[in-house]
C-alpha cells in the first residue's frame, strides 16, 4: 500500500464557492462592481472612502446572514475528501477564516457530512494569511496544501511544501516552482495518488539502504552483543 500523505486543505473556493458570494454580497451593498478576476478578500482596501462604520455593518450583515457558515459546499469536493480519508490520508482544515468563525466552518462541513473527516479544522488569529498558513504546514509538518490564493500558494511553496492551486479567475498568472494548477478534484485525486506512490518507492529504496546498512552493521557488531531490530526502528 501506497504512504499516506499529511494534507492541508483550504476552505472558501476549495471546498465551497464562496469569493463570488463575497463580491456579490459587496457589490449589492456598496454598489461597487469587482470583477471576479480582480478578487480578494480584502476588497475594503480598494476602497479607502468607504467609512468604517459602513464596512463593519457590512461584515454584521454577512454575520447575521450566517454567510461563512451557509457558503455552497462543492460536491466533488465532499467525493474526494471521502476518497482521501478513505485512503487512509490525514487531511487538517487550514483556512485564512478567523478563529472567531470556527463554529460557522464546522457547521458548514458537518452539514456537507464530512467535518468528522478533518483531524482539525485550523483558523488564523489575526496573523496574515501568507504568513500563517505557511507557519502551519510547516509546524504540523503537512506533505501539501490544497489552496486558491496565489500570494499564500508561493508562500507556502517557499516552506517548502508542494501546493496544489485550484485554478480561479483570480489566481491566473505565472506560478513559482513547488505549485501545481488544477482544474478539478479528479485532478487532485489523482497527483495525491502519485506523489503518495513516489513517497512509498522513495521509502522502500531508502529502506533497502538501511536494510544492507543495518545488516552490514549488524554483521560489524555481532561480537560486541547488540543490534537493533529493524521493526523497531
Ligand atoms: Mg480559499
Amino acid at each position: 500500500m501506497s504512504v499516506t500523505l499529511r494534507i492541508g486543505v483550504d476552505v472558501d473556493d476549495v471546498l465551497t464557492e464562496s469569493l463570488p458570494g463575497y463580491l456579490e454580497a459587496f457589490r449589492r451593498y456598496f454598489s461597487h462592481e469587482v470583477k471576479v478576476e480582480d478578487a480578494a478578500w480584502e476588497i475594503f482596501r480598494r476602497y479607502p472612502e468607504i467609512p468604517d462604520a459602513q464596512m463593519w455593518a457590512f461584515f454584521a450583515e454577512l454575520e447575521a446572514t450566517d454567510f461563512l457558515g451557509t457558503r455552497p459546499v462543492y460536491p466533488a469536493a465532499v467525493d474526494a475528501v471521502r476518497a482521501l480519508a478513505m485512503d487512509g490520508h490525514r487531511l487538517v482544515v487550514v483556512t485564512g477564516r478567523l478563529l472567531i468563525h470556527r463554529d460557522h466552518t464546522r457547521r458548514l462541513l458537518d452539514k456537507a457530512g464530512i467535518v468528522d473527516l478533518f483531524e482539525d479544522l485550523v483558523h488564523r488569529d489575526g496573523e496574515a494569511a501568507a504568513e500563517f498558513k505557511p507557519r502551519v504546514v510547516r509546524e504540523r509538518r503537512l506533505d501539501l496544501l490544497i489552496e486558491d490564493e496565489l500570494h499564500v500558494a508561493a508562500a507556502t511553496a517557499g516552506v517548502p511544501a508542494p501546493v496544489l492551486l485550484f485554478d480561479r479567475p483570480w489566481n491566473r498568472g505565472e506560478l513559482p516552482p513547488g505549485i501545481t494548477r488544477v482544474q478539478n478534484w479528479d485532478d487532485i485525486l489523482r497527483l495525491v495518488k502519485a506523489m503518495a506512490a513516489v513517497r512509498s518507492a522513495d521509502q522502500k529504496t531508502t529502506d533497502g539502504a538501511d536494510s544492507c546498512a543495518r545488516e552490514e552493521d549488524s554483521l560489524n557488531r555481532r561480537d560486541q552483543g547488540y543490534g537493533k531490530d529493524p521493526a523497531g526502528a
